[in-house]
């Protein structure tokens, strides 16, 4: 039987990516939608079918918890409403799946885990590169030595222009590095298999200081993992870019573009990579689905989330101080 998913903040990306996968997905379903705008319910009800028993508002949100229909709620909403509606979801009963960042700070990262542990529900970030193969096949090239060890790993991820709340610092809780950098930072830890010990950053000149006022327009930034292995990483919202190379003792592996939601390439000092399109969104909810289903844990957990988020803090922390800082 499928589980029921109710999406939380219809926005771009439930509307465009994960609404479409859930009538791709096996062991789930779009069951329920929760949103501030009444004028959308309508689309949303005839599109996916939905009952009207399954239409929250942001106030009645709680008495999701009196619906058997739905099991796991998915929070799609600005980065700095993440905490508070995963712990309300949490507190409803239901499994959590958080987009990414998962929170704009530890502490709240702190309080979700703790709401998810108190409820005895599974807490899950949306980090759908995990079951992407070429992404898969880095983790492969980096943590079982391919090609020897690494030694080396660049990331970059940015795109020309962004509008509305990840402008504003208080809904964003920063710049591009929340909203696109995550994905080096990400990539990093997942090719390298390995946790950074420090980071350096600097933030690129503001070419537009009065629409970046709040946020940082690009950075720069430099990890430090175990062995003396680097990474050096950039983001940006001005400048298009999307990359993962990594260098190792005996060859190297790339992906560009490494992040996007189709068209991934992959190439290393071997030849191409042989890895299929897949849509990453309908494994991550089916994959989440079926580890409540087998009682097992998620591969994308919300201690995984965590981590990012205290390693997002400390670049920050660095691109401020201008000096060194230990993660
Ligand atoms: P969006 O702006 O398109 O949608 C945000 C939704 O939140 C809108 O429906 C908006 O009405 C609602 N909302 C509720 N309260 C709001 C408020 N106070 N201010 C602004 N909007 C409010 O954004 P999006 O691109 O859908 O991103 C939503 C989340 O999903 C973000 O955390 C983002 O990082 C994440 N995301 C993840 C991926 C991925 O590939 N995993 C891709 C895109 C977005």
């Amino acid at each position: 039987q499928k589980l029921g998913i109710a999406l939380v903040g219809l926005g771009q990306y439930s509307e465009g990516q994960l609404g479409p996968a859930l009538k791709d997905t096996d062991h789930c379903y779009l069951a329920g939608i929760v949103t501030g705008t009444p004028a959308k319910i309508d689309k949303w009800r005839r599109s996916y079918d939905i009952p009207e028993g399954n239409v929250y508002n942001y106030e009645n949100f709680d008495t999701i918890a009196d619906n058997p229909d739905i099991d796991i709620v998915y929070v799609v909403l600005p980065n700095a409403m993440h905490a508070e509606y995963t712990i309300r979801a949490l507190q409803a009963g239901k499994h959590v799946i958080c987009e990414k960042p998962m929170a704009v700070t530890v502490e709240d990262c702190d309080r979700m885990i703790a709401a998810a542990k108190e409820a005895g529900k599974l807490l899950s970030i949306g980090y759908r590169l995990h079951f992407e193969p070429h992404n898969i096949e880095m983790m492969r090239f980096g943590q079982e030595k391919r090609m020897g060890a690494i030694t080396h790993i660049m990331a970059e991820n940015g795109m020309n222009g962004t509008e509305g709340w990840r402008l504003d610092k208080a809904l964003a809780g920063g710049g591009p590095l929340m909203d696109v950098g995550i994905y080096c930072v990400q990539a990093a830890r997942y090719t390298t298999g390995m946790e950074p010990i420090a980071v350096t950053a600097e933030e690129g000149t503001k070419t537009d200081p009065e629409t970046f006022k709040e946020v940082e327009e690009s950075l720069t930034w430099q990890m430090e993992f175990p062995g003396g292995v680097t990474a050096l990483c950039k983001t940006s919202y001005s400048e298009s870019m999307n990359l993962l190379r990594a260098e190792a003792e005996h060859g190297w592996a790339k992906l560009e573009p490494a992040y996007p939601y189709s068209g991934i390439q992959g190439e290393t000092s071997e030849g191409e990579m042989d890895c299929e399109g897949v849509n990453q969104q309908a494994l991550q909810m089916d994959d989440f689905a079926i580890a409540i289903k087998e009682n097992r844990p998620t591969p994308v957990p919300g201690e995984m989330g965590r981590q990012d988020v205290k390693i997002l803090q400390a670049i920050y922390k660095a691109m401020e101080t201008g000096q060194r800082v230990e993660v």
